[in-house]
């Protein structure tokens, strides 16, 4: 298969499993607020070991390259959400009534995607195989996220089918920018300890910034360390061991 079909293939799967989030709310209304935090430790964990695996990979390459690249992009995602006024956004005022404010969940949403589709095409670079694992690890990861998504969604009234699907819309971002990243470093590869770089300083900064203050507020801060690291360790070690 053409690589860049195989991008647009596993990076549109890893979108469509958001989807698969929707689905605890077919069954009832809400979900507890420990529940949400749990989802999002496991989100948060899920993107550490992805972040840990482009790390490893990248230390081998030019490195001050990497570094600069990973503060290029801590200050993106800073930037994406200051221009956005979504810095201070907290993602868990389920009762929230302003209608502007589930607009800027999903905007939050689709800038946090875009930051994993860039992760998605680094590593497709790197290797097919290595791309095809870290979608997986995205792809297992936009569960969890899509859940926290349509918690707030269908607490807004919308309805389940509906929410879930805006969570798969929330992911086009990340397929738009793994196909452009894969398609912009095949034709410049001297880019790819920057990319690889500014895929890492991204994510993890979205971990540090979005994903575990909330999730420490939801439930109790062992609890989420452990739910945090276990996730962390599993996408590591199925990375050992492929690798
Ligand atoms: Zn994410």
């Amino acid at each position: 298969m053409d690589p860049t079909l195989t991008v647009l293939l596993y990076s549109s799967l890893a979108a469509g499993t958001a989807a698969l989030g929707a689905f605890p709310f077919v069954f009832r209304e809400r979900l507890p607020i420990t529940q949400i935090g749990w989802a999002n430790a496991l989100a948060a964990g899920m993107m550490l070991g992805a972040s840990y695996s482009l790390l490893v990979t990248g230390l081998d390459r030019q490195v001050v390259r990497g570094a600069v690249g990973a503060a290029l992009g801590i200050l993106f995602v800073y930037w994406t959400h200051a221009a956005s006024k979504t810095e201070d956004l907290d993602l868990n005022r389920l009762d929230e009534s302003e209608p502007v404010y589930g607009y800027q969940v999903l905007l939050v949403n689709t800038l946090h995607s875009a930051a994993e589709g860039i992760a998605i095409g680094v590593a497709m670079i790197v290797s097919i195989p290595f791309g095809v694992f870290v979608a997986g690890a995205i792809a297992v990861h936009n569960i969890p996220e899509a859940t926290i998504l349509c918690a707030i969604l269908t607490g807004r009234g919308v309805r389940v089918r509906d929410a879930g699907g805006l969570a798969v819309a929330a992911n086009v971002s990340q397929v738009l920018l793994a196909v452009v990243t894969f398609t912009v470093i095949s034709a410049a590869p001297s880019m790819l300890p920057w990319a690889l770089g500014f895929a890492v300083g991204a994510l993890i900064y979205l971990v540090m910034s979005e994903l575990l203050p909330e999730s420490y507020q939801q439930a109790g801060s062992t609890t989420i360390a452990l739910v945090t690291l276990a996730a962390m360790g599993v996408v590591a070690l199925l990375q050992g061991v492929g690798g």
